[in-house]
């Protein structure tokens, strides 16, 4: 489930315990299909999509990775329907490989991950030593270079998603972080203010040097928007990457002209500083990122729109989302729009409401000079 953000990590760690890693295929209707099939009607569409990868993995390897999410951060959990994963795939399907399925729980302390990746270790047959140097070198590759860092840039700098080739081959984060080399070297000569006094740019990198439409900057201060419509899309990793069960969200907005923003293109320090302003901390993981990450793209003047992508049947999406809505709408008069997607979703009525939401944004700008028409 946590492939999006954890996928360099894994790979790092397994390997240099001796593992050979198998990806799963990439999300298509017959994963879909399998998954429908197999899991319990009232699971979400992700879990049963979860389903349909491992079955799709069943026959090629001799372990999956089922790991027992508990809490990957200090006094948060995730989804309960995480730690039952293990239980309700062992219970469901039949003739599986061996199941890696050890809890990991960092709620109270982060050693909790290298307990975790003992007692991984210790199912694979490898001695406590080397479990524990595999752990710092994945851990130190996650922190230093890992692709979630580049991805998270590309997203920032509004890089393709998608360059060519992408069709095919693997379930790559990479390519579909749009990583490169050049990517990263091009940070470098920015010209926004922000990046000369050593701060990150804000703006996308398509945007720079061009003319700035924006009513701020004729009036010679700073933009805080690009020339391009820029739309923040919130929502769990699993259903923003995932092409398939996104009905291909992400380049469908670029091929509209639109620039995006996903939880991912906000540092952590910018989303802990917007959650702590509500009364109570966090529960979820998951609601301190989205609530977080969309309330600083707003406070920032950085996206003119919301997409909150959810699934059918999330308990946390439906008070998270209905929670940064509101604030959203309150504080800021950004239009929102929430875009449920179950395995019925058609993608003829996707499209059209994505397609209406896209020209409404871009009426307002053109006819409204950003202010709202409800006042
Ligand atoms: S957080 Fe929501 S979408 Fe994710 S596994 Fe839980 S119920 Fe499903």
């Amino acid at each position: 489930m946590f492939y999006y953000r954890f996928a360099s990590f894994w790979e790092c760690f397994f390997s240099a315990l001796g593992a050979e890693i198998i990806v799963s295929d990439r999300t298509n209707k017959r994963i879909l299909d399998d998954g429908v099939k197999n899991c319990v009607d009232e699971a979400c569409l992700p879990i049963k999509l979860f389903y349909g990868h491992v079955l799709n993995l069943r026959d090629k390897v001799d372990y999956i990775l089922v790991p027992r999410f508990t809490s990957i951060s200090g006094n948060e959990y995730i989804c309960p329907e995480f730690g039952g994963l293990p239980d309700m795939i062992r219970h469901t399907l039949k003739g599986l490989p061996g199941l890696i399925d050890t809890e990991i729980n960092m709620r109270k302390s982060a050693r909790g991950g290298l307990k975790a990746a003992i007692e991984m270790g210790e199912m694979l047959g490898a001695d406590k030593r080397r479990t524990v140097k595999a752990y710092q070198l994945a851990s130190g590759n996650f922190r230093k270079d890992h692709f979630y860092k580049e991805f998270r840039k590309t997203v920032l700098q509004g890089e393709d998603r998608f360059p060519a080739g992408s069709e095919k081959g693997g379930h790559c984060p990479r390519e579909i972080g749009g990583y490169s080399e050049a990517t990263s070297r091009k940070a470098e000569n920015c010209p926004h203010p922000a990046s000369q006094k050593g701060e990150k740019c804000p703006r996308p990198e398509s945007q720079k040097g061009e003319k700035c439409p924006h009513p701020a900057s004729r009036k010679g201060e700073k933009c805080p928007r690009g020339k391009r419509l820029c739309v923040g899309v919130i929502g769990h990793p699993y259903n923003v990457y995932d092409r398939y069960i996104s009905m291909d969200l992400l380049r469908k907005l670029t091929d509209h002209g639109v620039d995006v923003r996903t939880i991912e293109a906000v540092e952590e320090v910018d989303i802990n500083r917007q959650a702590s302003t509500l009364p109570k901390p966090m529960f979820w993981n998951h609601g301190r990122m989205a609530y977080g990450a969309a309330l600083h793209m707003a406070e920032r003047g950085e996206v003119e729109g919301f997409i909150c992508l959810s699934s059918f049947g999330c308990g946390i999406d439906s008070f998270v989302n209905d929670l940064i809505e509101r604030h959203i709408r309150r504080r800021y008069g950004i239009p929102f729009i929430t875009m449920t997607i179950d395995e019925h979703s058609g993608e003829a009525g996707f499209n059209t409401r994505l397609e209406a939401f896209v020209d409404m944004l871009k009426w307002r700008r053109q006819n409204e000079d950003y202010i709202s028409a409800s006042g």
